[in-house]
């Protein structure tokens, strides 16, 4: 098909949250619990491709209850965040990376392509639109959450819906850890996986936390944070979090004294999803002069490279918490303490130098800061 020019109706709220309530929802924002007083939607029908963009007021989609996504599951997402600088600036963090991966999970999940200039302008209009809610406290963020759904009303599955609805939607964030960074624990899903090869793990699509939250609430049952997955066909290889990606730091601790650090990540395999922040830190960690190397860690070195001093520090990332210190590790055969099972010197100091690039503190050698408004 070709690429159609999309123009936005702009229908601001007559009933916006007043200013009192905003502060105050500003004040502790928490996540994902308060939503701006605007959203995006874009319709896209066989024949017609997208069309009815809008800006409009925050509220209620009404649907028909055998509408597709209700039982089928067909379902794409994405997650980036607005950051107001210290000159009041307010910008995204790679908002075309989002669009390319937004239709990546689209190709896999048979769902039409949104041109990224579309993607784009989407968020911009939004943001613009509520730039008011965007935090100026340290570490807040405005947490932007493009969406699509399969619309059609029937239940036939002799092929994928001929009708979606792409939304957008904005809710601010507190930082995630409220006192100082804090490591978590992870719980090894041992009769659970994630995602096959073949599969959809690859998709940011909500069928996969779908799956994985009895994986989750097991982790919760035996005292830990998060789940980690391992790979489907031999239990043995580490792939992610249940929203993070993961890095391995050797050496460049005080058990790695005089050697310099490197970082090993999970490769995409097909099987992980390819995060922002994940790329974004393969990108920034030789900057630092720290090594980076994408490979494949098994649970079993994991836990004997802790054990002989050789890896230092673990941590999760992606664009909700940033970067996430891992401290302890538990499965049902016993568990390891990472390094000293406090944050570690590389982990913060890659934290901070994403934080300094997404706040403008720092320069931003890549062009990775898009200015909104
Ligand atoms: C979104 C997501 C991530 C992190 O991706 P970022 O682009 O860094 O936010 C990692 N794993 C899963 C399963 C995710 O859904």
């Amino acid at each position: 098909m070709t690429e159609q020019a999309i123009t936005f109706a702009i229908q601001p709220s007559a009933h916006p949250v007043p200013a009192a309530a905003r502060a105050e929802a500003l004040a502790e924002p928490g996540f994902g619990r308060v939503f701006t007083d605007h959203m995006v939607t874009i319709a896209w029908s066989d024949g017609r491709g997208w069309h009815d963009a809008q800006l409009r007021p925050y509220g209620p989609l009404t649907m028909d209850p055998a509408s597709q996504v209700f039982h089928y599951g067909q379902e794409i997402f994405e997650g980036l965040k607005a950051y107001r600088q210290a000159s009041g600036a307010v910008v995204a963090f790679r908002p075309r990376a989002n669009a390319a991966r937004f239709n990546r999970s689209a190709a896999r999940m048979a769902m039409p392509a949104l041109p990224e200039d579309a993607f784009v302008e989407a968020i911009e209009l939004l943001v613009t639109q509520d730039r008011e809610w965007v935090p100026a406290a340290a570490e807040h963020s405005l947490y932007i959450r493009p969406f699509m759904i399969a619309t059609y009303v029937g239940l036939g599955v002799s092929r994928p819906s001929p009708e979606y609805l792409f939304a957008v939607i904005a809710s601010p964030a507190g930082a995630y850890f409220s006192r100082g960074v804090q490591p978590v624990s992870v719980w090894v899903a041992e009769e659970y996986t994630r995602a096959a090869a073949g599969g959809t793990g690859a998709a940011k699509t909500g069928g996969n936390y779908a799956g994985g939250f009895i994986g989750q609430l097991q982790a919760v049952q035996h005292g830990c944070d998060q789940v980690v997955w391992l790979d489907a066909a031999e239990r043995r290889w580490v792939e992610e979090l249940g929203g993070m990606n993961l890095f391995f730091v050797y050496g460049g601790g005080t058990a790695g004294a005089g050697r310099s650090a490197r970082l090993v990540t999970p490769a995409l395999t097909g099987t992980l999803l390819p995060g922002i922040t994940r790329e974004s830190l393969l990108t920034l960690a030789p900057d630092l002069g720290i090594q980076v190397e994408e490979g494949a860690i098994s649970l079993q070195e994991w836990q004997a490279d802790c054990e002989s001093g050789e890896i230092t520090e673990v941590f999760a990332c992606g664009t909700a918490a940033v970067i996430t210190p891992v401290g302890a590790v538990r499965s049902s055969s016993g568990g390891w303490t990472i390094g000293t099972g406090e944050p570690g010197p590389v982990t913060m100091r890659l934290r901070d130098q994403l934080l300094g690039i997404q706040f403008g503190q720092l320069p931003d050698p890549h062009g990775w800061v898009h200015k909104i408004c």
